[in-house]
This record gives structure tokens, C-alpha cells and sequence, in this order.
């Protein structure tokens, strides 16, 4: 519609004050009105997309169902929103400028200088309104990475500059900022947000509004202050104060009135308020869930939990709808050997593995999926922790010892887990794995089938490496069986153990489709199984 809305969403003072999940709780509040509304992360590194980058750069890569790797925020948003993205809404410099000079060399721009402004600006322009235009959303919020005052983002500022004088009322500024405070002399300071405003003035733009992230409730002195210095109504301080929940932030929000706020200086219809009956009914049950169940998360990445982010919010999700508390133990799987697997996760009511690329940390994942296996403990592997499911059991039950992924053995006499075809010829890094999402057809009478309830799912993909059909027969009369497969190429989507608990494998990514009013039913039986298993006693073996 010609009249989208824009709402961007800057940041100051310092980064990890929670853009993503003040922009992801906007977009809630207004979903709620019944607008149709997306969110867009700008992020301003040169990478084209965020798949190469090792997870301890920016945590996990979350992948849209149209197969593009992007920031971990746009996990959030899904979360959130319940609405699937796309490449549309994670942009990065990398691709800006990629654009742009592909556009030179194709002789776009020929006689002129190319240059960052206009050149640059107009192609970020572009890709902020193709939600708009293209995509028809009624308002779109654009999140800007970084921090305002950094050299890598001042495009961005400047193309949200532009955007503001050109569309008037139909665009506005929210301005994320902290508010320490200082236990010595007991106060709360706003000069930070008073000089990240300056910094933002100077580059052209007046945020209309703030939002003041602190661990302390914001007096009115303190947010008559920040409004006098920093020209802006005093509704529009907005206080975001800590909560021990994100999925609170879009209550806390809407007792602030961020929504008629925006809406108001956007020109939109005020009327009302939303219930969020289903998120509150959510957060209750969150809130009110007393037992524990404890689960293991062997990973290589565990010293940054953000490497997990979409794994750990789904196990949030499903621990929340089976009334229970996740209690998680993050369990590094370099210090796991075959000596010390039963000490680290005796105590434990069920062990997933978590995705990963490389050989490091390798033989504690195999040692976990192999505990799990012999002690009967619900067992999860996602996509690598799949991979060593299968790799293990090759080598204890199939007694193939030297079984591999022919990712850490190129030369295993047994290549279990092997390159997929269309990939033996791929050379370059970046987006060629087997991305996005593909059918699944489940097998009857599974585990996985009976968790999903139907015969044909959708899941998200990441791999280059799948599991190598010529076992199949192998496996199956030893006791583990394929559950799914592609209804296209054959490939096994999913193993099982039917005479264990609960011992599944997946080689997609179900964690990227788990959101707060739709949780993922994988996880959810997955969790349902360790909850009774910890119900027996998990010390008895
Ligand atoms: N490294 C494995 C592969 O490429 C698994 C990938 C993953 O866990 N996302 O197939």
C-alpha cells in the first residue's frame, strides 16, 4: 500500500541493550491492532550474509524459510510475530554495496562518480521501502545495527535522514538508549542518553521516540529531564526496564503506551487496546510452571549461549506448554570424553546435540549421543548432532569402527554421513549449502510422526553433508530406523531408535519454526519424554 509506514530503530550508549526485542514487541502491539507488520535488521558489516561468520562473531545464523542465512533478531521476530521472514528483512552493508557495484560494472551508473551518497543511500532506501512497495506490509520497522556514533553505520543514519524528510509523517525514529544507575550516590543518569542524543542530532535526525532501557522504575523528574533535553514529548520517554523474560517486554511496552505513541505520531488510528489474551495466557503459564526438568545442550559454542538462541527458546517453549521450568545445563562438548560422559550427564532428564560444522569438539558429542543411547535418556540431535547419532551407532552397534562423516574424515572406509551429491562441485563458502525449507514425508507410527501429528512437514534446512543410503539397510535391522525422508531425492530427514524412550534425529533445523504461540511439536514431545523420564528418577540406572 502507498502508505506504509517506517519506524526505525536506532541504538546508543552502548550495544546489547535489546534493539531486536523492543522493535520485535512493537511490531506484537500493533499486530495485535490488526496491522500487517515486519520487521528489517540493517546490519552494517561487510559480510554479504551473516553465514560465514563463526557464531562466536554475532551468535546463531537463523535461517528464513526461502533459504536465506541472516542475524540471529530475525529469530526473534518470527518468535514474536508468528510470521515467517525472508531475505528481504536482513540486510547487510556486504550486500548494499554488492549491489551497487554490480550496478556499475553493469554500466548503471555510466559518466558518474559513484558514490556513498547518493549512490549507497538510495540502494538502502530501496531495500527499506521494498517491504513496504513490494511486499505490502502497513508498517515496516527497520532495525539498525551497531550504535549510533560508529563510523560503519553512518549510511544507514544518514539514509534514515533522508527517508524522514522525504516521507514526512509516515516515518519516525525510536531511539534505544541506557539509563545507569549508580549505586554509590543511588541516582540514575541521563547524560548518556542526553549525549547519544547530541550524536544523533548532529547527523540530522531528532528520534520521536526514546526508549530508556534500566534496571531501576524511572521517576518523572528523571524522564521530565530527558524529554527537555532531548526534544520530545514526555509520553514518549519510554522506561524499559529489565524483565526476567523477553516475551514480557510487549506487556511492559503497551503499559507504557509505546504503541499509541507510535501510532499517534504516524498519524494511524488510536483506538483501543489489544488483550494479547493467548501471549499473557503464555507468560502465565510461563510464570507458573514450579517443576524442573533438566536438560543438556552439548555444543561447541556453550562459553556464548547466543550460538544457541533459537534451540534454547524452544526448549523454553516447550518446557513452558508441558508446565515445567527448563532447567538448562550447557555442557562444552570438547571437555566430554568416554571417561567423564556419565558424570556430566547422569543427572540429566534428556541430552540434545546441537548443530555444528568441523571437527572440533566432535568425540564429546559421539561420547553424549552414545551415553544417551545405552542409559535410555531421551535423546535430541539436531542436524550435526543427528550426524553423530548415526556415526556412533556405526561404530558401537554396526561395529563399522572407523565410521565417519566424510566432513571429519575424508578418507573413512565407512562414510556414514557423506557430501550430498549437488554439493561434490561447490567451491565457494557463502550461501551454497542445501538452504531453506523442503518436504518431509514421516513414517507411521514413529515417534517423529506421532509428534507432528501429520504425514508431510516443512522444515528449515543448513547442511552440505547427509546420510548416506547405502547403510540404510544396516541400520534399520539393528534397531535404528529412518523416520522421514525427502519425497524428492530420498534423503534421510530424520533417524529413530524405536526401542529407546525417546532417541530422535533430525537433520533440519526445527528450532527455527518454534515461536511463543506455536511451539514446535518436536520439541515439545521431546521435552515431554525427558519430563518423564525425570518423573522415574533419573539416578537409578
Ligand atoms: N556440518 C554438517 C553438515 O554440513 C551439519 C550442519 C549443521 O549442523 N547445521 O552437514
Amino acid at each position: 500500500m502507498p502508505d506504509t509506514r517506517y519506524v526505525f530503530v536506532t541504538g546508543g550508549v552502548t550495544s546489547s541493550l535489546g534493539k531486536g526485542i523492543i522493535s520485535a514487541s512493537l511490531a506484537k502491539l500493533l499486530q495485535a491492532r490488526g496491522y500487517r507488520v515486519t520487521i528489517q535488521k540493517l546490519d552494517p558489516y561487510l559480510n554479504v550474509d551473516p553465514g560465514t561468520l563463526n557464531p562466536y562473531e554475532h551468535g546463531e545464523c537463523f535461517v528464513t524459510e526461502d533459504g536465506a542465512e541472516t542475524d540471529l533478531d530475525l529469530g526473534h521476530y518470527e518468535r514474536f510475530l508468528n510470521v515467517p521472514t525472508s531475505q528481504a528483512n536482513n540486510v547487510t552493508t556486504g550486500r548494499i554495496y554488492q549491489n551497487v557495484i554490480n550496478k556499475e560494472r553493469k554500466g548503471d551508473y555510466l559518466g558518474k562518480t559513484v558514490q556513498i551518497i547518493p549512490h549507497i543511500t538510495d540502494e538502502i532506501k530501496r531495500n527499506i521501502k521494498l517491504l513496504g512497495t513490494k511486499h505490502k506490509f502497513d508498517v515496516v520497522i527497520t532495525e539498525i545495527g551497531g550504535t549510533v556514533g560508529d563510523i560503519e553505520s553512518l549510511p544507514y543514519i544518514e539514509a534514515v535522514r533522508q527517508l524522514k524528510w522525504e516521507l514526512g509523517h509516515r516515518a519516525m525514529v525510536i531511539h534505544l538508549t541506557l539509563v545507569p544507575y549508580l549505586a554509590a550516590s543511588g541516582e540514575l543518569k541521563t547524560k548518556p542518553t542526553q549525549h547519544s542524543v547530541k550524536s544523533l542530532l548532529e547527523i540530522g535526525v531528532q528520534p520521536d521516540v526514546l526508549v530508556l532501557r534500566t534496571e531501576k522504575d524511572l521517576t518523572t523528574d528523571v524522564r521530565k529531564k530527558v524529554a527537555l533535553f532531548c526534544n520530545v514529548d514526555i509520553r514518549a520517554v519510554i522506561q524499559s526496564i529489565d524483565v526476567s523474560s523477553i516475551y514480557e517486554v510487549p506487556v511492559k511496552m503497551q503499559e507504557e503506551g509505546l504503541d499509541e505513541t507510535v501510532l499517534e505520531k504516524l498519524r494511524l488510528p488510536v483506538e483501543g487496546k489489544p488483550e494479547l489474551k493467548e501471549w499473557k495466557a503464555f507468560l502465565s503459564k510461563l510464570k507458573n510452571a514450579k517443576k524442573t526438568v533438566r536438560i543438556g545442550l552439548v555444543g561447541k559454542y556453550v562459553e556464548l549461549p547466543d550460538a544457541y538462541k533459537s534451540i534454547i527458546e524452544s526448549l523454553n517453549h516447550a518446557g513452558t506448554y508441558n508446565d515445567h521450568k527448563v532447567d538448562l545445563r550447557l555442557i562444552h562438548s570438547e571437555n566430554l570424553t568416554t571417561e567423564n560422559v556419565e558424570n556430566k550427564l547422569k543427572d540429566l532428564h534428556g541430552i540434545l546435540v546441537a548443530p555444528g560444522f568441523g571437527h572440533r569438539g566432535i568425540e564429546g558429542k559421539l561420547a553424549a549421543a552414545k551415553y544417551a543411547r545405552e542409559k535410555n535418556i531421551p535423546f535430541f540431535g539436531v542436524c550435526l548432532g543427528m550426524q553423530c547419532a548415526v556415526i556412533e551407532f556405526a561404530r558401537n552397534v554396526l561395529k563399522l569402527e572407523k565410521a565417519n562423516s566424510r566432513e571429519m574424515d575424508h578418507n573413512t572406509p565407512h562414510p556414514v554421513i557423506d557430501l550430498m551429491e549437488d554439493q561434490k562441485n561447490v567451491t565457494d563458502k557463502g550461501g551454497t549449502m542445501r538452504l531453506g525449507a523442503y518436504e518431509c514425508e514421516l513414517t507411521k507410527n514413529t515417534r517423529s510422526y506421532n509428534a507432528y501429528k501429520k504425514e508431510l512437514v516443512n522444515e528449515r534446512h543448513r547442511h552440505r553433508y547427509e546420510f548416506n543410503n547405502e547403510y540404510l539397510e544396516q541400520f534399520e535391522t539393528a534397531g535404528m530406523i529412518s523416520a522421514g525422508t525427502n519425497p524428492d531425492t530420498g534423503l534421510v530427514e530424520i533417524i529413530e531408535i524405536p526401542s529407546h524412550r525417546w532417541f530422535v534425529g533430525v537433520q533440519f533445523h526445527p528450532e527455527y519454526s518454534s515461536t511463543v504461540l506455536n511451539p514446535h511439536p518436536m520439541f515439545l514431545a521431546f521435552v515431554k519424554a525427558a519430563i518423564d523420564h525425570g518423573k522415574e528418577g533419573v539416578n537409578r540406572h
